[in-house]
Order: C-alpha cells, then structure tokens, then sequence
C-alpha cells in the first residue's frame, strides 16, 4: 500500500509510492566516466582567465585582491546576475494591480578551485573548508547590507542540475524580499514553537535519532539524515546539534567539522550513485529574523535522479519512488575513500 507523508516543516504531502519503489542501487547512474581536462583556455573562471570575469570580491591565496592568477578559492559577482545591487526598493502597483519591484540583489559566483576538474567531491577536506569559509565570509559581508533580507547559498553540479558552465563553482544570491515559501517554512516552524515552546527542527533532529532509521552519519556537532517525507530519492540534510538560526553565525571550528561531514556526503553520493547531477542549497533564516528559537540552518542535498511531471506540477504532491529508510541505509555502508 503506498503512503501519504506529512512533512512536519512544510506541512506539504508526499507519496511513497512503495510498491513502485526501486532498490537504492537501481538509482546508480549509468554512464561513463567523463574525461574532463584540468585546465581549458576558454574557461572564464580558469586561472590566467581572471579579465574576462567582474572584479573579484573575495579571494582566498594571495593575500590581496585584483584579478591575479594565484589563488585558491575567487568570489566574483555573477556577469549574468538575476538581481543587481543598485534601483529603488519600494513596491509599485500599476493599473491598481499588478505589483512589482527594481530587481535589486546580489548574486556572486564562488569558483571553489582553480583547477577546472577538482570537483568538490574529490578534493581533500581542507579545500572543501576553504569554500565553506568564503561562503560565510560572503554571506556576513551581504547580511550587514540593509536591502537585503534574505541570503541563498547554492550549488548546481551537472546539467540536470542547471549548470552551463563545468569549471567547479557555487552561487550566493542576496534578495530585498522574503519569498513565500521561506516565509511558510518559518510559519510553520513558529506555530509550532507558540503551541510547544521548542524549536521543530531540534525536535525533528531527535526524533530521527531515536528512530535511527533514516540517519546517515553523526559527528559531534552535525547529524545528517533522509528526510521522513523525502520529496525524491536520496534527498539528504545536514543538520548541526546545536540550535543556530543562521549559517552566518556558525564557529570556525563548526565550519570546519561542517566542511568534512559535507565532503564525506558528497563522496559517498558520487561513489553509491556513480557521479549524478546535484543541487544543494544551505538554507538560512531571513537576515532580520536570525536570532529566533524557532528556525534551525541547514543544507539540503538533491541528487537529480527523477523528473518532476505532470502530476507535480498540478498538484504540489510529489511522489517519491524510494523510501528514506531505504536510501540512508544504502548510502550508510557506501565507504568513501
Ligand atoms: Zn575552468
Ligand atoms: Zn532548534
């Protein structure tokens, strides 16, 4: 019989479609490796390239900004940026109904490595806490900006993930509004903090421990698990311990335990799935609302293994073909190298 599951931070529903799901190995990518060179001349983010991006913001190697080749981690702003940061931030209602707004932001772009084939999930765990440093270091800058009220870290790896450009890279998008959906995660979770006093996602966090079922790895600070109603197969969050609002506000020393359990995620990703196209986003509280009880900061995993169709589309209903109970036990006994 397949079931309907409630996700408790969302309230949205999801189909376990049981008798249709596949074994966790039947999701294994089918394909030949790709050979991809370390370096390409034509690529903008290569080092030598540094002229044919915007001007850097952040660099991480040669201790001094300006467009040089010798470095290890660049953040740039993004030369096809959805948002800019210039324009008027008041909303205008033309004709008495339509609203709208200047399309003011920021939107940068972290190439991770010079190397145009070090993929995130291969590299050695130190360069992997380079990226989560520029990260927050880009993310405390845009947070002191006052237009900007929510900030958005992401990653597109693959085609099927939405990414144009192989040179390994992440992307950070600060935006003057609160979109609804965060703003319905952040309900949710405050209804539930005004009727139990605790925060959702801590409760959540120990539930799934005392189940047990669905957890992938532990560290001391990080608890990493497939979500009770999943929306696609082998969906994985990464979760600290300690209750933090905001990516922001996370230690040096979290940052650096965040790097490694994050690195040892991606391998085994790559290595049970046979290298799939994949979207993380780190999702963070809006940036005048980061010191609440009820919000807990975490990055969310998505192998793009599935087509959302039709009946998505209409309904809002995913219909997820393997249970987590199923994945975080496969992805558990994947070793990593
Ligand atoms: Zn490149
Ligand atoms: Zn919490």
């Amino acid at each position: 019989m397949p079931q309907l599951r409630q996700d408790p931070s969302t309230n949205e529903w999801v189909i376990m479609a049981k008798e249709r799901a596949k074994r966790p190995d039947q999701f294994r990518k089918d394909k030949k490796k790709k050979i991809v060179p370390e370096k390409d001349a034509e690529c903008p983010f290569c080092p030598g390239n540094e002229s044919k991006t915007p001007p850097e913001v952040l660099a991480y190697g040669t201790g001094k900004l300006g467009n040089v080749s010798d470095w290890r981690v660049r953040v740039i702003p993004n030369k096809y940026s959805a948002l800019v940061p210039e324009g008027d931030l008041a909303r205008t209602e033309r004709e008495d109904f339509f609203r709208w707004m200047d399309g003011v932001g920021q939107h940068e772009v972290v190439i991770e490595t010079p190397s145009h084939n070090r993929f995130i999930h291969l590299v050695e765990e130190k360069e992997v806490g380079e990226i989560i440093l520029a990260y927050r270091e880009r993310y405390r800058m845009l947070r002191e900006d006052p237009r900007y009220n929510l900030i958005i870290i992401f990653k597109n790896h693959g085609e099927a993930a939405g990414t144009s450009l192989e040179h390994p890279h992440s992307q950070i998008v600060a935006t003057p509004i609160v979109p609804a959906y965060i703003r319905r995660k952040y309900e949710v979770s405050t209804q539930y903090y005004d009727n139990t006093g605790r925060c959702l996602y801590c409760d959540m966090v120990k539930k799934e421990f005392r189940d047990g079922s669905r957890i992938v790895m532990e560290s001391e600070d990080f608890v990493v698990f497939h979500p009770f109603a999943s929306r696609s197969p082998f969906e994985t969050v990464i979760v600290p311990q300690r209750h933090c609002c905001s990516f922001g506000d996370i230690s040096d020393d979290e940052a650096r335990e965040f790097a490694g359990v994050l690195r040892i995620i991606l391998q085994k990703i790559y290595l049970g799935l046979n290298d799939p196209d994949f979207n993380y986003v780190i999702h963070t509280a809006p940036t005048k609302d980061e010191n609440k009880d009820y919000y807990l900061w975490h990055l969310q995993l998505l192998p793009r293994l599935t087509t959302v169709a039709g009946f998505e589309l209409g309904s809002g209903i995913y219909i997820n073909t393997a249970l987590p109970e199923d994945t975080a036990a496969y992805l558990r006994e994947v070793p990593i190298q």
